[in-house]
């Protein structure tokens, strides 16, 4: 058994680390007030081969592994959630999809502009009536000739308002029951895809969410991901990776709790001395520690089982839990202890705090995992 990360994925780890204290860091605070998406940040991240980085290298990636590419995802959070966010989502959700179940023809169309961060995709499952139960979705594609006719609403899509081409599920034969779903790579400006309204959010504010509805919309039949039916195992697999993206995101997160606990508790001055000298707040730090290196492992380990090419679903829940969980209970305590500063608006354990919580929700919320878990657990 070996721990020990490449020298290269080392060495990707303080590349990003510099990038971000030079580049990200600056305007984290600014796109959370503004709920601005920073365009500018992800071209110079695509500038350094990072949209891509574990993309194979024929379609223009970087040929890492995938956990290469989770390492750059935490980094990235421990700076800017929201972007660490995207970064894992991109992975994921549209690129782990295309690959994994795509013809060359729609490799070949999709995946260089989404390895060169010139593309971006927004993944549409969740529905009004259908979030946990993704089964309870209504959309529909209706067969007619060489097309697919599409209909439906499509909630809380990221991305939705810049996306270049859209990840759809809809039913094309509701009597097969989740058998008789269709997954469709639909591109940005076909006639009856619009995006709807835009929704402000408590956290990651720097990604962008909004209503998609699908209004008649013709798509071409060679559009289809995978085989008609193929719809839902095609969700569930492209969530399995991201969930190992959230596990990253939140160990990001964790990290930024801690370091901003270790540098505001060595200032802090109460009783006349600091108040890292107070036990109370040794073990917040401790407790941070240790979590975040179990956080970390959980991580790692369900990237390293998905690049042995072995089943990680069950790997990648355990670690959305564990890592999720542990994210959110430490920016309560990051702003525990800053106290009254840390409760106050622009302060970025505020921020963590805001952000960490969608962790818990986005790609199959914890009471899902803990379903998922059991049943495994007790099959
Ligand atoms: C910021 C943000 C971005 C998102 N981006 C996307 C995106 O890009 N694409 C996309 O398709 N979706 C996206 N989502 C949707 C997200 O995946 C769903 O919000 C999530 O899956 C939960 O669904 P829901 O919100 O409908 O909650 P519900 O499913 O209604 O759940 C409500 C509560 O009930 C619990 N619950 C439900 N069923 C059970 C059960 N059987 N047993 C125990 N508890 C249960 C849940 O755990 C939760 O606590 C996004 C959501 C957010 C907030």
């Amino acid at each position: 058994m070996d721990f020990k990360l490449s020298e290269e994925q080392e060495m990707i780890r303080s590349n990003v680390r510099e990038f971000t204290l030079k580049y990200l860091e600056p305007v984290a605070k600014e796109i959370d007030q503004n709920s601005r998406y920073p365009v500018e940040v992800f071209d110079k991240l695509a500038e350094l081969d990072m949209m891509g980085i574990s993309y194979p290298t024929e379609y223009g990636g970087g040929g890492t592994e995938f956990l290469t590419s989770m390492i750059v995802t935490e980094e990235l959070a421990r700076s800017c959630a929201s972007t660490g966010f995207l970064h894992g989502y991109s992975f994921g959700l549209i690129g782990h999809p295309i690959l994994t179940f795509g013809n060359e023809e729609q490799k070949k169309k999709w995946m260089p502009g989404l390895a060169a961060g010139k593309l971006v995709g927004a993944f549409s499952l969740t529905e009004p009536g259908a979030g946990t139960d993704v089964s309870a979705a209504t959309s529909t594609a209706v067969k007619n000739g060489n097309e697919y006719i599409l209909n439906g609403t499509k909630t809380f899509i990221t991305n939705a308002i810049i996306a270049d081409v859209f990840v759809v599920f809809a039913y094309n034969d509701r009597s097969a029951g989740v058998k008789g779903m269709s997954c469709f790579l639909v591109p940005k400006g076909s006639p009856g895809l619009i995006v709807g309204k835009h929704f402000e959010k408590m956290g990651i504010r720097a990604s962008l969410t909004s209503e998609v509805v699908f209004k008649d919309c013709a798509v071409p039949a060679d559009c289809m991901l995978g085989k008609e039916g193929d719809g839902f195992k095609i969700a569930m697999s492209a969530l399995d990776v991201g969930r190992i993206g959230i596990a990253a995101m939140s160990t990001g997160i964790a990290q930024a709790c801690l370091d901003e606990s270790i540098s505001y508790s060595k200032e802090r001055v109460q009783f006349n001395k600091p108040i890292a000298k107070q036990q109370a707040i040794q073990w917040f730090i401790a407790d941070m520690a240790v979590d975040i290196d179990a956080a970390r492992y959980f991580y790692m380990n369900a990237a390293w089982i998905k690049d042995q090419g072995k089943s990680f679903s069950l790997a990648a829940s355990k670690a959305k839990l564990f890592c999720s969980e542990c994210a959110v209970r430490h920016a309560s305590n990051a702003v525990q202890i800053q106290g009254g500063y840390g409760y106050m608006k622009g302060s970025k354990v505020e921020r963590l705090y805001r952000d960490a919580k969608i962790t818990e929700i986005g790609e199959g919320t914890s009471e899902a995992q803990r379903m998922i878990i059991a049943g495994s657990a007790l099959r």
